[in-house]
């Protein structure tokens, strides 16, 4: 219910019930006022028939007495009924009187016995009557009249009584009259009251219903509304003030939120809520600023992905999904984190990434867009949010978000653009840790086989060898060397010299598992260290080496066809010598066997080998 209608019901209902009591008021106190003045009426009746009968009496003409009576009944218009009657000790001295002079009923009865006045009301719908009788006793008196001088009583005892019937119809008739009239002005005063309550309250009514609608949109961020009112005075200054302060507010956030805004590039969720907004969008600042102020510290490219995997764990509490990194020159896709299970797209994309739909078109990939939208994507009962963003020319990412449910897709599509403010701050971080991490490359490889080069060794070894004593890993360390290999370079040109080496390398690279290390020594001398390989294993890779750079056909100068062997000399570490340096020196030493003991062969080291070294 509206306030104004509140306001009029409690009022109507205070001034009907004020009427009520009222009406009730004046019709009880009428009641009762009329009843006591027709009592009072029949008692002056009374007087007036007892003194008339003195009178009889006195001048011996009581016989006459009933004209008397009825001349009273038809004079005085409520007494309908009149009649008198004798006590026991008047009848014993002067007989029953008239036949109608005798008791009629209860009220005659009980006045004649007990000497005092009785009287009853009796109503209906359509009249009311009082019935009164009076007693008459005998009282001592200096009047000529004296009760005693003719009656044989004693002072006080009942002579006789008067009976009457008083219709008080008439009175009751005008007292109804009256509650009517007062009822009528009460409701007369009602509809008064109400109609200037109305008058002059609705228009702050709805100046305060006007407001509560301001102060609500208000409350929601939405200061546009304009307040209106054809109230006066202070009411319509009050309404002007608050139109100017919800415009000032409205620009004032609405400015905030756009300058805010351009902090971050992908914006926050329009929620039509400048406040909320203004409030989202310095929270997702404060924390994209504690993110990247973290990252900057962290010194490699897989700490700050790793950070980046907490975020959309813990920020945006996604549950399963993998993220990419993608070498855009070699077209290859590397699993960088993957919450669970495997990868909802073939392993061939990993291989050739521009399969991957979301890297290819460099837009968002949602599968709930359009049936079976990704034909590279297995996982048929899942819906996903694949979505590409570039590092740089060479690099870029690519999180793929899978979900069972479609309102979970929702969900992903609202966080996406957050998500993807988290990336941009990072993007910087990422593409100076790649080229760190390139220049560190490039200084530790050897540029024509693209293997590590010797300070690539010097420098990591320690960390390598303190692992591996750690862990209770070994290496089984080669060192390899062409045979006469100067030969090639002075017959057929060092070009064909460099394609040999080149050609070597590739052989050693193919012939080694990813944990193991592949070193370009020194000019033709390469150094492989296996991690824990058994001696069989190390026999092997080096005969598998042997055998496929022996096998390999050089075409040079005129077509000829030329073959080169190749020498291997093998040591282990720890178990051959303490430090890897050792153990590198040792597999020099055989393979120098190998090579005085007429090359193209394999040599494990044994410690005589060293016998004259003093090395041991
Ligand atoms: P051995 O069987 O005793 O090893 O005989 P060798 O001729 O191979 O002797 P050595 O290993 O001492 O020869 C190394 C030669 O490799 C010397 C050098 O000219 C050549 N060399 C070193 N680095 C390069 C390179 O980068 N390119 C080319 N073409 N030749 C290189
Ligand atoms: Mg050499
Ligand atoms: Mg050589």
């Amino acid at each position: 219910m509206q306030t104004k209608h509140k306001l009029l019901f409690i009022v109507t209902l205070m001034l009907l019930l004020l009427g009520a009591a009222t009406t009730i008021n004046v019709g009880l106190n009428f009641r009762e006022y009329s009843i006591k003045s027709a009592k009072e009426k029949a008692k002056m009746v009374a007087a007036v028939v007892k003194d008339g009968l003195t009178a009889h009496m006195v001048n011996g003409v009581m016989d006459k007495r009933q004209y008397f009576l009825d001349q009273i009944s038809i004079n005085n218009e409520p007494v309908k009924e009149l009649w008198i009657m004798r006590s026991q000790s008047v009848i014993k001295q002067y007989g029953k009187g008239f036949t109608n002079e005798s008791v009629r009923d209860a009220l005659d009865k009980e006045a004649l016995a007990t000497g005092k006045t009785v009287s009853k009301i009796t109503e209906d719908t359509h009249s009311i009557y009082l019935r009164m009788t009076i007693p008459y006793k005998a009282i001592v008196t200096n009047s000529s009249a004296k009760c005693l001088s003719c009656h044989n009583v004693n002072a006080g005892d009942t002579l006789g009584a008067i009976s009457m019937k008083f219709d008080m119809t008439n009175i009751r008739s005008d007292g109804l009259l009256t509650i009517l009239k007062i009822i009528g002005l009460n409701l007369l005063f009602i509809i008064v009251v109400l109609y200037l309550i109305n008058k002059y309250i609705t228009p702050y009514m709805d100046l305060f219903s006007n407001m509560q609608i301001g102060i609500k949109k208000a409350y929601s961020g939405d200061f546009t509304h304009e307040f209106e009112t054809s109230v006066q005075g202070d009411g319509k200054q009050i309404a002007l003030e608050m139109n100017e302060l919800f415009k000032k507010m409205q620009g004032t956030f609405g400015d905030i939120k756009f300058n805010l805004a351009t902090f971050i590039p992908q914006g926050v969720q329009d929620t039509k809520d400048p406040l909320q907004e203004a409030k989202d969008i310095i929270k997702e600042l404060s924390d994209i600023y504690k993110f990247k102020k973290t990252i900057e510290l962290d010194t490699s490219k897989d700490v700050v992905y790793s950070r980046i995997v907490d975020v959309l764990t813990q920020k945006y509490e996604l549950k399963n999904f993998s993220f990419y990194e993608v070498d855009i020159h070699a077209d290859t896709r590397k699993l960088i984190y993957i919450s669970q299970g495997d990868s909802i797209c073939h392993d061939y994309v990993d291989e050739k990434a521009s399969l991957c739909r979301a890297h290819r078109t460099k837009t968002d990939v949602i599968s709930t867009d359009f049936v079976d939208v990704c034909k590279e994507c297995v996982a048929n009962d899942l819906h996903y949010v694949c979505f590409p963003f570039s590092i740089n020319e060479d690099n870029a990412l690519i999180l793929s978000i899978t979900t069972k449910s479609k309102s979970e897709v929702n969900k992903i599509n609202q966080q996406l653009p957050s998500i993807k403010n988290y990336l941009e701050a990072a993007k910087p971080v990422i593409e100076s840790r790649i080229l760190m991490a390139k220049l560190r490359d490039t200084s530790l490889r050897d540029g024509m086989t693209k293997l590590y080069n010797r300070r690539f060794l010097e420098e990591f070894i320690d960390t390598v060898m303190k692992q591996a004593v750690r862990g209770n890993e070994t290496y089984s360390i080669m060192m390899l060397d062409i045979d006469f290999f100067k030969m090639v370079n002075d017959t057929y040109g060092h070009d064909v010299g460099d394609k040999v080496i080149v050609s070597l390398a590739k052989i050693l690279n193919e012939s080694i598992r990813e944990s193991d290390l592949a070193i370009r020594y020194g000019g033709e001398e390469f150094v492989i260290m296996l991690h824990n390989a058994d001696e069989e294993g190390a026999q092997m890779v080096a005969q598998k080496i042997h055998d496929a750079f022996g096998a390999l056909k050089f075409t040079v100068e005129g077509g000829q066809v030329m073959q080169k062997t190749i020498s291997i000399g093998i040591a282990k570490f720890p178990t051959d010598g303490d430090t890897v340096w050792k153990t590198i020196k040792f597999a020099d030493t055989a393979l120098y066997v190998a090579k005085t003991t007429g090359r193209d062969k394999i040599v494990r080291y044994v410690p005589e080998m060293s016998e004259n070294d003093g090395l041991r």
